[in-house]
């Protein structure tokens, strides 16, 4: 069967991991792979065909395919950056005056198993826009302060085009000036950028794009040509990397992920220092590894392939940039790294 559009490739979603060795026409043995987790698995047959070894050192393996590592920790569904905390109403996330996360769906193309919003997404926390957005636009109307929206999930490219515009046309119309979409689509699901979707966005410029590449290996030919619909239609791209042990803490990695982003018009934004979610522990790192790292990529890439390396911290805290270099009494100090 051929899955060419990104509805069918939504539609046969391989739910198991037997599913994705049996695609992939690999041999499987019960005991190898963890089968259940409670944060269910899934993956496009797209994003599935990526995967080279059926290994947890593979990287696209890695991030698909639950790991016994997590099983050993799924002891709870916390909310390590306290989110809910932060909901002034259902799905609307304000940890900052002038901007919020408005998690629009709970449904993604492919689930990654590093998700931060693990809680939500476990709990089923505001999952369907139709049942949030009224009470969101009732909110912003008594808030004029907040300015931006980033709309984000879960991931709203998996919701069809009219759902889309519904939701954007009515943050538009309640004053929202500044407006993000947060997808993974153009890296699970890259056929989801289409000329229809892309014109009809377009009627609602600025929106910026803020997608989440981790891995060279992530930047195809479809997600370069998704990636080109995007920039030839005028939309920023930011890209998000989140630093994953075993799969792209290494600077060559990075360098080669971020020099192809550049030369398909995506400026690496953030890197990510993984968040302490229960059931990631497998993949976080020290800091002391991100600071080297990018101490490392300033010796070999201009300043635009460079992203800002970031700590997530709980509640008002918020994004604490990391640098491995600071000053004291107007005098350059560089950490020991
Ligand atoms: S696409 Fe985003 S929201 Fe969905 S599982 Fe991955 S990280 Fe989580």
């Amino acid at each position: 069967m051929k899955i060419n559009s990104w509805q069918q490739q939504l539609n046969n979603r391989l739910t198991t991991v037997k599913d994705i060795f049996e695609f992939r026409g690999w041999p499987y043995s019960e005991d190898e792979i963890v089968k259940s987790s409670s944060l269910p698995m899934f993956t496009t047959p797209y994003y599935a065909s990526l995967i080279e070894k059926a290994d947890f050192s593979d990287p696209i393996f890695a991030m698909t395919v639950p790991s016994p590592e997590e099983a050993k920790s799924e002891q709870n569904s916390c909310d390590p950056l306290e989110e809910e905390k932060y909901m002034p109403v259902p799905g609307l996330i304000r940890r900052y005056p002038d901007r919020a996360v408005y998690t629009a769906t709970l449904n993604c193309a492919s689930r990654c198993r590093h998700c931060t919003r693990r809680w939500q997404i476990i709990k089923s926390v505001c999952s369907d826009w139709r049942e949030t957005l009224p009470a969101v636009l009732e909110y912003l109307k008594k808030e004029p302060k907040v300015e931006e929206i980033i709309i984000s999930g879960g991931d709203p490219l998996t919701l069809p085009d009219d759902e889309i515009i519904e939701i954007i046309s009515s943050l538009k119309k309640q004053g929202v000036k500044i407006l993000r979409l947060g997808t993974r689509m153009p890296v699970t699901c890259p056929m989801r950028i289409t000329d229809d979707l892309c014109q009809k966005m377009k009627a609602f410029s600025p929106i910026w794009i803020q997608t989440h590449f981790n891995h060279p290996r992530e930047v195809t030919e479809e997600a370069k040509e998704a990636l080109s619909k995007l920039a030839d239609n005028g939309f920023p791209i930011n890209n998000q990397t989140v630093l994953l042990k075993g799969v792209n803490d290494n600077t060559e990695t990075l360098e080669k992920l971020f020099r192809l982003l550049v030369i398909n018009r995506v400026r690496p934004y953030y890197l990510f220092q993984c968040d302490k979610i229960p059931g990631t522990e497998h993949f976080w790192t020290p800091l002391e590894t991100g600071l080297k790292i990018i101490k490392e990529l300033r010796e070999r890439l201009s300043g635009i392939a460079i992203p800002t390396f970031i700590v997530d911290r709980p509640a008002l805290d918020g994004k604490v940039p990391l640098s491995y270099a600071t000053s004291k009494e107007n005098e350059i100090v560089f950490s020991e790294i």
